[in-house]
């Protein structure tokens, strides 16, 4: 991975000459820092003016793509007008419409009455593990433990492999291993790439410059399938990402947010 802000020339060019920009970020760790409870989570007072800014550009469409379920990040960036995807690219909510979709429905029907029994399952073996607790998502569940100590940890991964290690095995469920969490989906290639694809087919005529900045395993999944015309940023320090940049964390993204802004419009206001 290049440092992006080093290759600043390259990238600004791209940006600068595109006539439409798909701009798609992750939540948690690209807008920002990771916190002990996802409830914990601020985004930024400049981050979210920053947000509105580029909101109100017309050259630029904005997308937020998290594991979180779409109510929780819509209720923290306040944003319309853009696309929120949520629970890893199972929920989908377009710009000009009210409604959240859920993506591959049918597939994951089936998933749905294992998730409940997992979550049910999860949930009373770790209750009395400090700082290990199940996130149910509906139709995903995250088991977390970065609040606990080594022990916990160590017991709650124990747990997770005789509840969900057979399942997994079956590829009835697909699992993921982020930053200090165990995400359980349905077993379907429905991701946060496959959903990604579909935003940018939308936009195909306009052939947008996809930009996509992302911090974790999940965002991965997008990193895949972007070719060498968008411009893939990993946030963090991982330095397995396929992404081609890297910015170094989440008050770089302001950065770079900032910078986006400026060679569209113009200098920001002091
Ligand atoms: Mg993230």
């Amino acid at each position: 991975m290049k440092d992006l802000f080093n290759n600043w020339k390259n990238v600004s060019a791209k940006i600068k000459k595109s006539a439409f920009i798909l701009l798609l970020l992750d939540f948690d760790g690209t807008l920002c820092p990771i916190v002990s409870h996802p409830d914990l989570v601020k985004v930024d007072k400049d981050i979210l003016s920053l947000l509105n800014k580029l909101n109100k550009t017309r050259s630029i469409i904005l997308g937020f793509i998290s594991g979180r379920p779409i109510a929780d990040v819509r209720k923290q960036l306040k944003l319309k007008n853009v696309y929120y995807v949520g629970n890893h690219g199972l929920e989908l909510k377009k710009p000009k419409s009210t409604k959240v979709e859920i993506l591959a429905k049918g597939k994951i029907k089936n998933s749905l009455s294992l998730m409940r029994d997992l979550s049910k399952k999860l949930e009373n073996e770790i209750k009395r593990y400090k700082g290990v607790w199940l996130e149910d998502k509906k139709y995903s569940l995250t088991l977390h433990y970065r609040m606990a100590n080594n022990k916990n940890a160590l017991i709650a991964k124990r747990i997770f492999s005789e509840i969900v290690g057979e399942i997994e095995k079956k590829k009835l469920v697909r699992v993921t291993r982020g930053k200090k969490v165990f995400e359980i989906r349905p077993p379907y290639k429905q991701n946060k790439g496959t959903v990604v694809l579909k935003l940018k087919k939308i936009y195909l005529k306009k052939s947008p410059l996809l930009v996509y900045l992302g911090d974790d395993v999940t965002d991965e999944d997008v990193f895949e399938i972007m070719n060498t015309r968008d411009v893939s940023i990993h946030v963090g320090n991982n330095k397995k990402s396929k992404a081609i940049y890297s910015l170094k964390n989440v008050r770089a993204v302001a950065d770079f947010l900032k910078r986006v802004y400026c060679l569209k419009v113009g200098e920001l206001d002091a």
